[in-house]
C-alpha cells in the first residue's frame, strides 16, 4: 500500500498566488464565523470532511460511495442551513474597505438617524443603549436580543426605547441601514476606573467597545446625559450641541 507519492512537484509564482488567496478565504470564513453558532457547525463539516478524507485514502469503498452521493445533496443543505450567514457574509464582503465609499454612504444614514434619536430620547427622558457595528462583526451579541433586521430610522428608534415597552430593555444593534436587534445583552467593562462611576448600561456600553471597534450612543435616563463609548474609552456628558459633530467624526475612522 503506498500512502504517499510525490511526483515532481513544482512550486510557482501562480500556486503561491493560489494558496495565498485559499488561506485568505478561510481565514475570513474563520473571522466571520469565530463566536456565533456557525463555529461549531464549521467544526462539524471540518471533522465530516476529515472522515471522508480518510475513507477515501483507505479505499473504504463503502464510505467513499456514502460520502460521494451525499456531497452533492450536502452542498444544497450548506446553502440552505447557512443562508442568513451566506447574506451576512456577502454583505460584509459589500462593506470591505475597498468599498468605503459606499460604507460611508451608510455611515451618513446612521449618524443622521441616530443622532436624531439620541436627542429626542434625552428631550423625553428615556434611557437608550445603541451599538453602531463598524467593521467587527456583533452577531453573537445581536443573537442575545430579539431579531428586528428593520430600516433604520429615528422614529423606530426612539419608539423601541418607550418604557414599559418589551424591547425597551437592553442595547440596540444598528449594522448599516438596518437596526439589526433590540433587547441586546453586552458584556460590561470589568476596567476598575469605571466601576464606581456608572451604571450598567454605561458599562455596558463600554464594554462591547473592548472588544470591537463598535461606536456606542449612551442617552442615560436618570441624567438625560448623551455619551459616546468606543475603544474602551466613554466620551460622557458630551452636549447636545456638539453631539451629532462628535459622532460624525467616530464614524469617519
Ligand atoms: P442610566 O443613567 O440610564 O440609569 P446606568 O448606567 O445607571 O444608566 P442602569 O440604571 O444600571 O444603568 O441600567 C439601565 C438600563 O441599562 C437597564 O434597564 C438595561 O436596559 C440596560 N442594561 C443594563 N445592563 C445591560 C447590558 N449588560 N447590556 C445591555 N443593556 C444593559
Ligand atoms: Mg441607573
Amino acid at each position: 500500500m503506498t500512502f504517499l507519492q510525490f511526483e515532481m512537484i513544482k512550486f510557482g509564482v501562480k500556486d503561491l498566488i493560489d494558496v495565498a488567496i485559499v488561506s485568505f478565504i478561510v481565514y475570513q470564513v474563520l473571522r466571520l464565523a469565530k463566536g456565533t453558532r456557525s463555529a461549531q457547525i464549521i467544526i462539524g463539516l471540518s471533522l465530516i470532511a476529515a472522515i471522508a478524507f480518510v475513507a477515501y485514502w483507505f479505499q473504504l469503498e463503502g464510505l467513499t460511495y456514502l460520502f460521494s452521493t451525499l456531497g452533492a445533496f450536502g452542498i444544497l443543505v450548506l446553502v440552505v442551513v447557512f443562508q442568513p450567514e451566506l447574506r451576512g457574509a456577502l454583505a460584509h464582503i459589500g462593506q470591505n474597505r475597498l468599498f468605503r465609499m459606499f460604507v460611508s454612504l451608510e455611515h451618513s444614514r446612521a449618524l443622521e438617524e441616530v443622532s436624531r434619536a439620541a436627542l429626542r430620547l434625552a428631550e423625553l427622558g428615556y434611557g437608550g443603549l445603541i451599538v453602531i457595528e463598524r467593521r467587527t462583526g456583533l452577531r453573537n451579541y445581536s443573537e442575545t436580543g430579539k431579531p428586528l433586521d428593520a430600516e433604520l430610522s429615528s422614529e423606530l428608534m426612539v419608539t423601541l426605547f418607550t418604557p414599559y415597552t418589551p424591547l425597551h430593555d437592553g442595547a440596540v444593534v444598528v449594522s448599516g441601514d438596518y437596526i439589526v436587534a433590540a433587547a441586546v445583552s453586552l458584556p460590561l467593562t470589568a476596567n476598575p476606573r469605571y466601576r464606581k462611576l456608572y451604571g450598567m448600561r454605561h458599562k455596558a456600553a463600554i464594554g462591547v467597545t473592548e472588544v470591537s471597534d463598535a461606536v456606542v450612543v449612551v442617552v442615560s435616563e436618570e441624567t438625560n446625559h448623551l455619551s459616546l463609548a468606543h475603544d474602551g474609552i466613554l466620551e460622557s456628558d458630551i452636549p447636545r450641541q456638539e453631539f451629532r459633530e462628535r459622532l460624525a467624526e467616530l464614524l469617519k475612522r
